[in-house]
């Protein structure tokens, strides 16, 4: 036998974690699951994703620990209560914890080998699900842009409804979408590496990913409206 056709040195077997370096291209020892070409390829590439994990559970520790407090301070400031901002605090955090956990249960029915790239694909594809609250900041400041027009040609504030309609309706297209970005960045990144969510995992994966997505369209609603009603309140009374 050549060298070539034994497994490099460190190498596991994809479908039970059974180190397989340095032993023979075939059948796992441990689960008679296929060690070959296509396998040293497809574990060199997750690997890759698991190197990366760290860096993405960073960007998006930062990314949320910026944005849910700034946006609460938001809805306190357009609400013009503490109250405001407190709901928007808890709700935004609960979302966002439930996100991390959803997919942290749903990536346990997979093969050991393949959790943390499963779980890493999940947290990069998180914003695609948070998107309907997440565009908030630009509804309010397109929101704030038509206020002041309209305090300046003294409409009445027919311009802010005209916008917030528009909105709305580009919000809702915007919110129809998501589900398709979510499932062809998902399929996109999970495919190529033949991971996979088995049995009741791939439900869960599907039915917490559509229950983020309603819990996200709700907030980012409420949002929104808080938003038109705010810069309403401040500029046009
Ligand atoms: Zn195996």
């Amino acid at each position: 036998m050549t060298e070539s056709e034994r497994l490099p040195e460190g190498m596991t077997c994809r479908e039970c974690g059974y180190c397989v370096g340095g032993l023979p291209m075939g059948r796992c020892p441990e689960c008679g699951g296929d060690v070959g070409a296509r396998e040293i390829a497809l574990s060199e590439r997750v690997r890759d994703v698991e190197r990366a994990w760290p860096t993405v559970r960073t960007a998006r520790f930062r990314l949320y620990a910026v944005v849910v407090p700034v946006y609460a301070v938001g809805a306190g400031v357009l609400g013009q209560h503490w109250g405001a901002m407190v709901a928007a605090f808890s709700m935004m955090s609960a979302l966002v914890a439930g996100s991390w956990f959803v997919g942290w249960l749903a990536t346990r029915s997979a093969r050991p080998p393949q959790r943390t790239a499963l779980f890493s694909i999940w947290v990069r594809c998180l914003p695609v699900l948070h998107g309907p609250w997440l565009v908030a900041p630009l509804c309010t400041a397109v929101a704030l842009v038509a206020a002041l027009v309209d305090r300046g040609a003294d409409t009445g504030g027919v311009l802010l409804v005209s916008v917030s309609l528009i909105g709305l309706v580009l919000w809702v297209l915007g919110c129809l979408a998501c589900p398709f970005v979510w499932a062809d960045w998902w399929w996109g990144h999970t495919r190529p590496l033949d991971l996979r969510v088995r049995g009741l995992g791939g439900i869960a994966l599907v039915a917490g990913m559509l229950a983020l997505l309603g819990a996200s369209i709700l907030l980012g609603f409420g949002g929104g409206v808080m938003a038109a009603g705010g810069v309403a309140s401040h500029l046009l009374e």
